[in-house]
């Protein structure tokens, strides 16, 4: 039994969470839609004031003000639950992988969503990051996003302060190193939060992502399984949990060449959330 089977109970209790949160405004931010689905650019001052958006159709919604555009230097709001999905104009989804990257297992993922044109994020441990810098490079050339899910994918609520801070730390370095540019989103492991995982991801420039459709794929469950749950959970701001490592995940890869152009043919937009500063 893996660790991750172990903790099916909290997914099941962390999933009562995530309806309750559902339910409200809370947990969701809003996604860009008008834009084309290229990799972003370098962000450079004033860039966005060619764009025909309004500023609440690409920025997150919680850091919408009526002020200057945030820098990186601007310490994030401290929030007390993780995004759990998405908000845009239209039939909006995002797609993430976890626990990679895996050579195994990636490439055949990122061939898969270039072939549609597709762009997805991958919350990277840095223990996998570190020995396969080349599938980084290779997520910011192709218009990814990285996003931070710690070093060693432990239960964060039983470290201490400094314990998770390492974890977190040494994994936006080397995302930095390998990607371009420190992550802007953190993932708890398991979707274990507490307050120092919130505290010190805002700290570091990351807000905290959780998901909205849990494939289970890690339970290895058949392809067509993965699929049906991918279509079934489908709506308009859904963000889908998928894995890229931590086991055979053939499943996964064979899963997304079936779900992902279903999704496009019944008319979804798969998309990335935009970057938070310009
Ligand atoms: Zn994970």
């Amino acid at each position: 039994m893996t660790k991750d089977q172990l903790l099916t109970r909290r997914r099941a209790l962390l999933a009562g969470a995530v309806a309750l949160g559902a339910a409200g405004t809370a947990g969701a931010l809003t996604l860009g839609s008008g834009d084309a689905p290229a990799p972003a650019p370098v962000p450079a001052a004033g860039a966005q004031a060619g764009r025909p958006l309004k500023p609440s159709a690409y920025r997150l919604q919680p850091l919408t003000g009526y002020g200057a555009p945030r820098t990186r230097a601007a310490p994030l709001t401290v929030r007390h639950e993780p995004f759990l999905r998405m908000s845009g104009r239209g039939r909006t989804m995002v797609l993430t992988f976890d626990d990679g990257p895996d050579p195994r297992y990636t490439p055949h993922i990122l061939d898969t969503l270039a072939e549609h044109n597709v762009r997805a994020m991958f919350f990277v441990c840095g223990e996998m990051a570190v020995q396969h810098k080349e599938l980084l490079a290779r997520m910011s050339d192709e218009g990814h996003v990285v996003g931070n899910h710690t070093w060693t994918h432990p239960l964060l609520t039983q470290m201490n302060r400094g314990q998770i801070r390492s974890e977190m730390e040494r994994t936006s370095d080397v995302i930095e190193g390998a990607y371009g540019e420190r992550p802007q989103w953190f993932r708890a492991p398991y979707g274990a939060w507490n307050r120092a995982a919130f505290q010190l991801g805002a700290e570091m420039g990351m807000e905290p992502m959780a998901w909205t459709v849990d494939t289970l794929d890690w339970t290895t469950p058949g392809t067509r399984s993965i699929v049906g749950r991918v279509e079934d959970g489908a709506a308009p701001g859904v963000v889908v949990l998928s894995h890229d490592a931590g086991g055979d995940r053939s499943q996964s890869v064979r899963a997304i060449r079936s779900y992902l152009p279903e999704l496009l043919d019944s008319g979804y937009r798969l998309t990335v959330p935009p970057r938070r500063f310009a």
